[in-house]
């Protein structure tokens, strides 16, 4: 993909896309891999690869504390890189950007360390019931702990979330929201910003998880007014083992530290200790330096793509997918979002979703089966889990009808 220019929009070309990615040019059961599991992980281009085995091969250092030239080169790639992923969800600073090693470890990070010193016996948790157990756990966990309760707000059928309810359940208790601006297993686009509003006004703060949208759209922080933010780089083209949580400073700066160890302190003796400002005071230990360096690189990559042309050809993609999907008999989509990002849950009646999977795949065709680390959502369908096919911008519309062809000889098979 040709880079921006300032007077040249780049043209928007998945063919083109797909050539950056090595692992896409490879035959799978014999057949030309159609890969259709992105919202599980997303493949990397040749850039992210060159970037780790770059600072591997010349600058690996251990970062803040060496006096010697490879130290130095290290620490300026990790903090630079801090600086590109700030500036890429548009932080006021580059000191909000606390490295994780994914979205996982940045919700439980929000609720030990918030969680612990902020709910009372009695507060509330709020999420939605289509979160990804990430969204869930730490917050049953944290919550038992401080006689606290987290409360499921109901969804509608369609796989939106039932704003009417959450409105109800809104009261001075409510001390957090937490949601995913995409369900992983549906691919609902939650109304995000009227959840925030209406969240704040009712004094409660907002922990968006982003796993599923920061490679779908670009994203600005301080235009949606949340109060935390958690994404992981392996779901936007970066290496896994690493991501990041974005928090309001004032609020990061109140809360007490998660882990402690070298590099978040700021003086120790048996006495006491003293901890580290923002961002060190959340980072203990050698941090995953060349997985921010990869994060950075795939940031820059993206942020030479046209994004608009690129959400509107995964729109094509899902939209084709739903067409396609109603001339197969019995093929049941889970939800009908009022909006949904490039995930396409179902079902088909007689087969079982995993059987369907191994089939798919036999022909080349990666998709995931299961729950989706989603089993309150599956739940609420009264289902064990689906089929997803998730897309990214290297597929294309022949992925789209391989997935169909693929779909059409799987049943066949099995009926
Ligand atoms: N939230 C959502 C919506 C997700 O899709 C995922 C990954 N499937 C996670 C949280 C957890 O992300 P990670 O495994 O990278 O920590």
């Amino acid at each position: 993909m040709k880079p921006a220019t300032a007077n040249k929009a780049p043209v928007f070309d998945a063919a083109e896309i797909r050539a950056d990615f090595p692992i896409l040019q490879q035959q799978v059961n014999g057949q030309p891999l159609v890969y259709l599991d992105n919202a599980a992980t997303t493949q990397k281009p040749q850039c992210v690869i060159d970037a780790i085995g770059n600072y591997y091969s010349r600058d690996n250092s251990n970062v803040h504390r060496g006096a010697h030239a490879l130290a130095d080169r290290a620490t300026q790639a990790f903090e630079g890189a801090r600086r590109t992923l700030a500036d890429f969800i548009n932080s006021p600073k580059a000191e909000q950007l606390v490295w994780t090693s994914g979205t996982t470890e940045g919700i439980n990070l929000v609720a030990y360390s918030w969680g612990r010193s902020n709910l009372q016996a009695g507060d509330k948790v709020l999420v939605p019931t289509l979160e990804h157990h990430a969204d869930i756990v730490p917050w049953q966990l944290v919550a038992a702990e401080r006689n606290a309760q987290l409360v499921p707000i109901p969804i509608l059928d369609s796989g939106d979330i039932d704003l009417d309810a959450f409105d109800q359940l809104l009261d001075e208790r409510v001390r957090l929201v937490a949601l995913n601006h995409v369900s992983n297993a549906l691919g609902t686009v939650n109304p995000i910003e009227t959840v925030i509003k209406r969240a704040h006004a009712a004094g409660a703060l907002v922990l968006i998880d982003a796993a599923q949208a920061v490679a779908h759209w670009p994203v600005d922080v301080q235009a949606l007014g949340c109060d935390f933010y958690v994404f992981s780089a392996h779901k936007v083209f970066g290496p896994t083992g690493i991501g990041a949580l974005w928090g309001r400073e004032e609020i990061l700066d109140a809360m007490p530290p998660f882990l402690g160890g070298g590099e978040m302190i700021d003086r120790v003796s048996f006495d006491g200790t003293t901890f580290n400002t923002l961002p060190f005071k959340f980072e203990a230990g050698t941090p995953h330096i060349a997985g921010a360096i990869g994060f950075a690189a795939a940031i820059n990559y993206l942020n030479g793509l046209d994004r608009a042309a690129a959400a509107e050809h995964e729109h094509a993609l899902l939209q084709t997918t739903l067409q396609r999907a109603a001339e197969v008999p019995g093929l049941r989509r889970i939800g009908q979002p009022q909006q949904a990002a490039g995930i396409f849950s179902f079902v088909i009646d007689g087969i079982h979703a995993a059987d369907l999977g191994m089939l798919l795949d036999q022909q080349g065709v990666a998709v995931r089966t299961g729950h989706h680390c989603a089993q309150p959502l599956m739940a609420h369908y009264g289902i064990e889990g689906t089929v997803r096919a998730s897309y990214s911008i290297y597929n294309t519309m022949e992925d789209v009808e391989s997935l169909f062809t693929a779909i059409d000889k799987a049943v066949q098979l099995l009926s």
